[in-house]
């Protein structure tokens, strides 16, 4: 159908000037295509059975080696796919809530849109913590804050990789505000859609089980790679007991946000960890942050104000030109701009994007 073919051609091209979003697409999920032939549904929970039209057995490891990459408690953890980095955080607020009605939520300016949204939508109670200029939670600020609201339980949604600048919060230091105050009742959700995995396998884990979160939401369609847009959470799994309902119509136990669930997404995240394995994802996280060093390197050179965080993948620098954004397609706000250097962006398309860039000087 002539639609579909100049659509097919228009997407085509435009993938080839893609750099201002985070979606990696070195995949090749060709051996997966047949299961696209059958509707595979894991509705509810993936840990408990439902009738044979699902992949859970695969998402079941898919959650474990999450699990175990970011040091969940051994016999304390549970999580599932879903279809994002947004609903991630959603779940993770849902469980904070469910523990701590009365929990105030704390999160930086730089945080991500979906966490308002989300906030709004469990009808929470929040406050804004300042942003240092790299785009980290000001930790004299939160400290401030907490002081004034110390009756209250504490939620903070802790950024690993804000959208513009890829900061990271510190949760080991957000710990010991919360101990110098000697707050007993908190919880701590860590939203590591782009670069939790990265960061774990690059043992920069200060956001994990271990440092003290109780919940951890990734995306899938980010470093890992899909063509379908998914992600995973994980959390404390003597939280998500208090939730869930068992629903005799679908046989299992209703503890995920949405009903029906894409087994194809569990076949596809499962794909990515076995194809590459941890030593593979390795390698491409050190590719990517290289690239990132490289490109920030050479805009440096231009003179152009370049600068990224510590072990990221996104080059901030002065707002381009407006046709140098759009044919790059690149991520602004206010004043700045970013290129993340995602896997299958190579050296090479940064190069041509360094040309470009002087030309518009
Ligand atoms: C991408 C992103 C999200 C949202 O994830 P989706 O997969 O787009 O729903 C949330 N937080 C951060 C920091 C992100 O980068």
């Amino acid at each position: 159908m002539e639609q579909l073919t100049n659509f097919l051609h228009k997407i085509q091209s435009r993938s080839q000037n893609f750099i201002g979003y985070p979606s990696a697409t070195d995949y090749n999920y060709k051996e997966l295509y047949p299961f696209l032939d059958y509707c595979l549904n894991n509705v509810g929970d993936p840990y408990v059975e439902s009738n044979d039209m699902h992949a859970k057995a695969f998402e079941r490891e898919v959650v474990e080696f999450f699990s175990e990459l970011f040091n969940a408690p051994p016999d304390n953890h549970w999580g599932y796919v879903t279809n994002g980095g947004s609903e991630g955080n959603l779940y993770g607020l849902y469980l904070a809530r469910e523990l701590y009605p009365n929990g105030m939520v704390y999160y930086a300016e730089s945080t991500h849109y979906s966490v308002q949204k989300n906030i709004h939508l469990l009808n929470m109670e929040s406050i804004v913590i300042r942003s240092q200029p790299n785009g980290e939670m000001d930790y004299n600020d939160l400290e401030a804050t907490l002081q004034m609201n110390r009756h209250r339980p504490v939620i903070i949604l802790a950024n690993i990789g804000t959208t513009m600048t890829e900061a990271k919060d510190a949760v080991s230091t957000i710990k010991a505000c919360l101990n110098k105050y000697a707050i007993k009742s908190s919880y701590i959700h860590s939203d590591a859609a782009l670069a939790g995995v990265y960061l774990s396998l690059l043992d920069y884990n200060d956001f994990d089980f271990a440092h003290g979160a109780d919940s951890i939401a990734i995306s899938g369609h980010k470093f890992l790679g899909s063509p379908i847009t998914c992600g995973v959470v994980l959390v404390k799994k003597s939280y998500k007991d208090r939730i869930g309902k068992s629903i005799p119509y679908i046989g299992t136990l209703d503890t995920t946000i949405t009903g029906s669930r894409s087994g194809i997404n569990a076949l596809i995240l499962w794909y990515a960890i076995k194809k590459l394995g941890k030593e593979g994802l390795l390698k491409r996280a050190k590719d990517c942050i290289e690239n990132a060093n490289y490109l920030r390197d050479q805009l440096n050179k231009l003179n152009i104000k370049a600068w990224s965080n510590p072990h990221s993948f996104t080059v901030v620098f002065p707002k381009p030109s407006s046709e140098i954004c759009k044919k790059w397609q690149l991520a602004t706000d206010a004043e700045i701009a970013h290129v993340i250097c995602m896997p299958g962006i190579t050296k090479e398309k940064l190069d041509e994007f360094i040309i470009d860039i002087q030309q518009y000087l």
